[in-house]
C-alpha cells in the first residue's frame, strides 16, 4: 500500500431549513475544525425542498479554509464539507474533497476522514473503475458506486461497503434529500451530532463538538461506532438511524485524538478533551514529578497538560510555578508538515522563542503532549540551555511512540521515531535532558476514562487483524 495515502482530515455536514443557504455555516464548521487539517478545503452543496432535490456543485481548493474557499460559494440548503490534512507527496488539488461521482444518472458527494488498509483488495474488485486520485475515499466512493450501480437502494449498498472496507473511516455523503453521515465499527475517528435549537428541525454533523459550537449548535451525541445516521427532508426533517456493525469490532477510539489532534474545547466519545488533557498532566506529576522551579509547556500542544501537572504540584504543597516561558509565533504554520527534518528544524526556531528572564537560573520542568522524532524537543532543551536553564526535566503525556499509524494519523516512518529501538535513558541523553518521564499507558488510559482505546502506535498491535483485512470475498 502507498504509505502516501495516510490522512487525518476534519468533515462536516448539516441539513438546514427549506429556502436558506448553509454555506458559511459549513465554512465557519470547517474554519473550527481547520487543526484537522490545513491543506485543502471544499463544499458541496444540495437545494432541498418540497419539490424535490437538486445537487449544486462543489467548490474546493487548496490551502486554509479563508484561502481555500475565499469568494466562492455554492447554493443549497443541504450540504457538506472537508478540511484536508496529508503528508507530502500526495499534496493535490485531485486528492481534495468532497468528492462527486456519478453513477445511475445521479450524483452524490463525499467526505471522508480516516485510512483505509485494504485500498489494494477493493481496486482489484472494482477492476473496472479508474481512479482519479490517489486517495482512499475515492475508493469507498467507488465502492458505494460499483454496489449502487446494480440498483439496490443506497443505504444497502453503504451497508454493503461497510462490510468490505477495513480501518477508520467517517463519512458525511450528500445524497439526494439526506445528509448521511457514518463511522467504522471500530470507532477510530470522532463524529459528533449537533442541532440547531433556534432553528427547530436543522441539524449537522462534525468531527467535533468544537465546529457545532462555532455556528451556535447544541451537542446531541456522537454518532455510535457502526452506525448510519441519517437527516432527510420529507415534508420537514426527519432523522433516522440504524447501526451496522460489521465485524462486531472491539470499539478502539483513537487516544491520539486526546493527546494532541483533537481540539482542547471538544468534546469526542462524551469526554472533554480538556479534561482529559489536564487529567493527564496530574497523572504525569503523580507518577514523575521532580522537584524544580517552573513548570512550562511546549506551546499551544503541551498547554493543558502542564496545567494538569501544575494543578497536581499546587494539591501537593509543591513550591512550583506555571510560566509560560516559550513564546509561540501563531502564524508558523505547523513544523510537522514540511518535507524534511533539516527545513523542520529551521522552523522550530522561529516558531517558538523563549524568554530569558523566566528560564534564567531555572531548574524547569518541561511538558510536550507528544515526542514522535525528538526534533522539536531537543531543539528546545538546547534553546533553553541557552538562555540559562539550570536544569531542563522533559515531562511526555503521551507514552512512547513506536510504531506508525494505520488509522489516520500522520505517523510515516516508524525508523524517524526516536523510541523505536532506544530506553528512556538512551532517549534523555540524545536530546540532552536532565531527566525524562512519559505518562504511563495505564495513566493514559485513566486519564481518557475508557479502555475502548487504540493506541497501536505505542504496542503495534491493532485493533483490526491481518485475517480481518483481508476478509474481503
Ligand atoms: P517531533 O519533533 O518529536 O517529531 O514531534 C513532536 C511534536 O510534534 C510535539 O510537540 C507534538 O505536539 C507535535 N505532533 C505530534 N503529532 C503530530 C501530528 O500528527 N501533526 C503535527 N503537526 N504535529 C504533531
Ligand atoms: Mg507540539
Amino acid at each position: 500500500m502507498n504509505e502516501n495515502l495516510k490522512e487525518a482530515c476534519g468533515i462536516f455536514g448539516i441539513a438546514g431549513k427549506e429556502n436558506t443557504n448553509i454555506y458559511s455555516k459549513i465554512y465557519y464548521g470547517l474554519f473550527a475544525l481547520q487543526h484537522r487539517g490545513q491543506e485543502s478545503a471544499g463544499i458541496a452543496g444540495a437545494m432541498v425542498n418540497a419539490n424535490g432535490f437538486k445537487q449544486k456543485g462543489i467548490v474546493k481548493d487548496m490551502g486554509i479554509v479563508p484561502e481555500a474557499l475565499r469568494n466562492k460559494f455554492v447554493e443549497g440548503n443541504f450540504g457538506i464539507g472537508h478540511v484536508r490534512y496529508s503528508t507530502t507527496g500526495s499534496s493535490s488539488i485531485e486528492n481534495s474533497q468532497p468528492i462527486q461521482i456519478k453513477c445511475n444518472d445521479e450524483i452524490f458527494a463525499i467526505a471522508h476522514n480516516g485510512n483505509i488498509v485494504n485500498t489494494a483488495e477493493i481496486k482489484q474488485k472494482l477492476r473496472v473503475a479508474t481512479f482519479l486520485t490517489t486517495s482512499d475515499s475515492e475508493v469507498i466512493a467507488n465502492l458505494i458506486a460499483h454496489h449502487y450501480v446494480s440498483g439496490k437502494n443506497f443505504l444497502e449498498c453503504l451497508k454493503q461497503a461497510m462490510k468490505e472496507i477495513v480501518g477508520s473511516y467517517c463519512l458525511v455523503i450528500l445524497y439526494q434529500n439526506k445528509i448521511i453521515a457514518v463511522r467504522d465499527p471500530n470507532g477510530f475517528r470522532p463524529l459528533v451530532i449537533g442541532k440547531n435549537e433556534d432553528e427547530e428541525g436543522e441539524i449537522c454533523v462534525a468531527s467535533e463538538t468544537c465546529a457545532l459550537d462555532a455556528i451556535g449548535f447544541s451537542y446531541m451525541r456522537d454518532v455510535e461506532p457502526g452506525e448510519i445516521f441519517v437527516a432527510e427532508y420529507a415534508k420537514g426533517m426527519k432523522i433516522s438511524s440504524s447501526t451496522y456493525s460489521v465485524l462486531k469490532d472491539k470499539i478502539s477510539y483513537c487516544m491520539f485524538e486526546y493527546v494532541y489532534f483533537a481540539r482542547a474545547d471538544s468534546v469526542i466519545n462524551n469526554a472533554s478533551v480538556y479534561q482529559v488533557r489536564k487529567e493527564m498532566g496530574k497523572i504525569l506529576a503523580s507518577e514523575s514529578y521532580v522537584d524544580a522551579d517552573i513548570v512550562i509547556p511546549v506551546p499551544d500542544s503541551g498547554i493543558t497538560a502542564a496545567i494538569g501537572y501544575a494543578e497536581w504540584c499546587i494539591e501537593h504543597s509543591k513550591r512550583i510555578c506555571y510560566s509560560e516561558g516559550l513564546m509561540k509565533n501563531r502564524y508558523v504554520g505547523r513544523t510537522f508538515i514540511l518535507p524534511n527534518q533539516a527545513d523542520r528544524e529551521k522552523e522550530l526556531c522561529t516558531k517558538l522563542n523563549p524568554i530569558k528572564t523566566e528560564i534564567d537560573g531555572k531548574r524547569i520542568v518541561l511538558i510536550d503532549d507528544s515526542i514522535v522524532r525528538g526534533t522539536t524537543i531537543k531543539r528546545l532543551i538546547k534553546i533553553l540551555r541557552d538562555k540559562g536553564a539550570k536544569e531542563v526535566h522533559i515531562r511526555v503525556s503521551c507514552p512512547p511512540i513506536k510504531f506508525t499509524c494505520k488509522f489516520g494519523i500522520d505517523m510515516q516512518t516508524a525508523k524517524e521515531f526516536i523510541a523505536r529501538d532506544k530506553s528512556i535513558d538512551e532517549i534523555a541523553a540524545l536530546i540532552g535532558a536532565d531527566s525524562l518521564q512519559y505518562i504511563s499507558r495505564d495513566g493514559l488510559v485513566k486519564a481518557i476514562g475508557t479502555e475502548n482505546l487504540c493506541y497501536a502506535c505505542l504496542t503495534g498491535i491493532s485493533p483490526v487483524t491481518e485475517k480481518q483485512t483481508k476478509l474481503i470475498e
